[in-house]
């Protein structure tokens, strides 16, 4: 009883430094943690693992958007950047600044896959580095990590003009350069930003809200689905379930 009081008292002290830490101004009371859904293996690619009561009736995305194997001969990291930094496939190449390949940890347990360069990765050639970047940076921090103990990833390598959603034939033609990524990083645990990263990845078409909350398989790794940083700064009430994927991932990387 000693134990579970001091394990509430310390849980406690990690949330509200937490929301501290987002720039949360409303503190919200949960009576219990998140519970870890454990994913089931399913053959080859991705399935929905688990909630089968609440599963959305989903319909494959894949269907009308080609979700090949890469077809990249590339043995590492070094040779696949440079590789997408030549790309022509898409109508981006012609009014990007800079390819944002990603960056991060090579050997990374934990990847989080974004959607789309912004006007400052644009302009740096980084992912994540405008606002919704710093806030992507506290997050991580309020789960103990640093930027460079993870990879930053999206799914398309160059901005959209007007940071308009990414298209399906874009995404199509971008993917298997990200699919490459995963391959060579090997993590054990995907964080996916937003709808886009989670539709394209998960290859399922349901509202967001239906999805997040599990955790899928994705090739190799557990998929967990979450807000993206910049609709975050636009939506605070968010930041609560955020906070749960969050603790989610720390659980699981912590496990793996
Ligand atoms: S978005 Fe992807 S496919 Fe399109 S030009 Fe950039 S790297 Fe190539």
């Amino acid at each position: 009883m000693k134990e579970s009081l001091q394990e509430i008292i310390k849980l406690t002290k990690e949330y509200l430094e937490t929301e501290r830490l987002l720039g949360t101004e409303v503190i919200y009371l949960e009576k219990e943690l998140p519970e870890i859904i454990k994913p089931e293996p399913v053959g080859q690619g991705f399935s929905l693992a688990q909630k089968e009561k609440s599963k959305p009736d989903t319909k494959s995305r894949s269907e009308g958007l080609p979700y090949s194997s890469p077809d990249i001969d590339i043995k590492n990291l070094d040779d696949l950047q440079g590789e997408v930094g030549k790309c022509t496939k898409c109508s981006l190449h012609k009014t990007r600044n800079n390819v944002v390949f990603g960056e991060g940890n090579p050997d990374a347990k934990l990847m989080l896959v974004g959607e789309a360069p912004g006007r400052e990765e644009d302009i740096q050639g980084k992912p994540f580095v405008g606002e919704a970047g710093k806030l992507l940076t506290k997050m991580l921090k309020a789960i103990n990590l640093k930027r460079e103990d993870v990879y930053i990833g999206n799914i398309l390598k160059c901005r959209p003009p007007h940071n308009r959603d990414p298209k399906p034939d874009e995404i199509a033609v971008c993917k298997p350069y990200l699919e490459k990524q995963i391959e060579l990083i090997k993590p054990e645990i995907i964080l996916a930003l937003g709808r886009h990263s989670a539709w394209t990845l998960l290859g399922i078409d349901a509202p967001f809200k239906a999805i997040r909350g599990n955790v899928y398989i994705f090739k190799q790794a557990k998929l967990i689905p979450t807000y993206h940083p910049a609709a975050l700064l636009y939506h605070p009430a968010w930041k609560k379930e955020a906070w749960i994927d969050l603790q989610l991932v720390q659980k699981l990387y912590e496990q793996s």
